[in-house]
């Protein structure tokens, strides 16, 4: 019997998925794999919200590949080691994984090659399942991948996309695999109250109402923050509980102005991923430096632990603060306002502040957090690399009714309108109903020093 390996990393699901697809294609049974990798649990900072919805996705993933016939089987430890004893185990004759983008997903893979290495265990890495369009397949004259996102767009939206494959009909595993039992989210400590629920289903579930009702007003209310209205796919684009592929195409199909501004955000995420692919060194340091010299964690720990707590005194700030802390999500919008909040006005360096999203961001990711940080100090793929966003006019205009500030900052939920964004602009008696503190350092005085510090006017 003809056995093959599907390594399941960043593409929790069965429908589109090339290499569940060519395995069953080529084996007469397939071992769809999971390792719960101990390098990535012992990285350095616990993250129960991806811990949490993981364990959905895998239960998910179980399940529908037991409607099929088959099982998931789950391992933990070193990922190569784990799968060269699945590959003895099973006497398994291919191992079929996603390529993935960063430095240690290339490592990871470099690993497995040489664990596989003289066993006759052959390695197949197939491309195009955790981007739409894979690193390198569009590229500038002369150079390895785009540092500006324009001409990338133009090329990325001309490239030709695999057809989506449907998932499988039957899926036969060797019963002498033993798998460990599946994770349950109940055991996960410290998840967001709010936490989306995880898994192929809820995600399919969601890409569809999405693009039922959702993506329609998308060009027009994205940056709307009380309104909500983007997709909140990115978890599952995260764990590949939706095919990236396979939401660029239905969002296509979808067609209007909604539609096409949705479609431009997921070729953002591709471009992150061809610029870490090509620099994956970016993940920590500057991709275009400044030589900044931020200010040291210890001088500003209080300010640092203020932005983390939501409790800047500037209401916007503190709302996508609170906002994260919650769901374990916040708004692209008050991202933005947030990230060069800490990395700006306050000068603090922008590892500190992609630190913390990725310690509770549900799709924390490392190519869009970590690129989308540079982005916002400065020292990535942005052309204006000092603009400083202010955070009261930022509010005012992307919740120009306050809602979003009332939503998540109850302490305000008295002062109606844009005031909110402004509490101190309040008369004395009127502010010392609200138990908000002041803000933390004067808009003005964090512009200047953050100019004095990358010598610009
Ligand atoms: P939608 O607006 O519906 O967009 C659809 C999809 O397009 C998203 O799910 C996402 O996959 C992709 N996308 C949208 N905006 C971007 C972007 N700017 N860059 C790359 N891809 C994008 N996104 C993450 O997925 N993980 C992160 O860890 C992450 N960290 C961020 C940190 C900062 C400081 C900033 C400014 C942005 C970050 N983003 C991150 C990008 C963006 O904020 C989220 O993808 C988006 O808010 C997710 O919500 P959505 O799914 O409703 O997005």
């Amino acid at each position: 019997m003809r056995v093959h390996v599907v390594l399941f990393t960043a593409d929790l699901r069965v429908h589109d998925h090339p290499p569940l697809r060519s395995a069953l294609k080529a084996a007469d049974a397939v071992v769809p794999l999971f390792v719960r990798d101990t390098g990535i649990a012992g990285a350095g900072f616990p993250a129960p919200n991806r811990e949490a919805f993981l364990a959905d996705c895998l239960r998910d993933l179980d399940a529908n590949l037991r409607k099929r016939g088959g099982r998931l089987v789950v391992r933990s430890g070193a990922v190569a080691e784990e799968v060269a004893k699945v590959v003895t185990e099973s006497g398994a004759s291919a191992v079929h994984l996603a390529g993935d983008v960063s430095g240690y997903a290339h490592r990871r893979e470099d690993r497995l090659r040489s664990a596989l290495d003289g066993t006759g265990c052959e390695m197949v890495v197939h491309d195009a399942v955790v981007t739409c369009v894979p690193p390198g397949a569009v590229t500038p004259a002369g150079k390895d991948h785009f540092a500006v996102f324009t001409p990338y767009h133009r090329k990325w939206a001309e490239e030709h996309t695999r057809a989506v494959g449907r998932a499988p009909r039957k899926v036969t595993v060797p019963d002498e695999v033993k798998s460990e039992p599946l994770p349950g989210r109940g055991a996960v400590e410290g998840v967001s109250p709010a936490l989306a629920e995880g898994g192929e289903q809820a995600g399919r579930e969601r890409l569809s109402a999405w693009l039922r009702s959702g993506i329609g007003a998308y060009e027009d209310q994205h940056d709307d923050m009380a309104g909500d209205a983007t997709s909140r796919l990115s978890p599952d684009l995260h764990f590949g509980t939706i095919s990236p592929t396979e939401a660029v195409q239905r969002a296509r199909a979808a067609s209007g102005p909604g539609a096409e501004a949705f479609v431009r955000q997921l070729a953002w995420r591709d471009f992150h991923r061809q610029v870490l692919a090509a620099r994956p060194a970016a993940a920590h340091d500057d991709y275009r430096t400044h030589h900044d010299r931020w200010r040291s964690q210890r001088s500003a720990r209080k300010e640092i632990e203020a932005w983390q707590e939501g409790r800047t005194g500037y209401p916007a700030v503190d709302a996508g603060m609170r906002q994260l802390r919650h769901e374990g999500w916040m708004h692209n919008r008050a991202r933005l306002l947030t990230a060069s909040f800490l990395a700006k006005t306050l000068y603090v360096d922008w590892r500190v502040g992609a630190r913390h999203f990725l310690s509770l961001l549900v799709d924390g990711d490392i190519a869009n957090n970590q690129m989308n940080w540079q982005w916002m100090a400065g020292t990535g793929t942005d052309s204006r690399p000092n603009r400083v966003l202010n955070p009261v006019t930022q509010g005012k205009r992307y919740d120009p009714s306050g809602a979003y500030v009332r939503r998540w900052v109850p302490e305000l939920a008295g002062i109606s309108g844009s005031a909110v964004h402004e509490p101190w602009k309040l008369k004395a008696k009127d502010r010392a109903e609200y138990d908000y503190p002041e803000p933390l350092l004067e808009l003005p005085d964090g512009l200047a020093r953050f100019k004095r510090a990358r010598g610009v006017r």
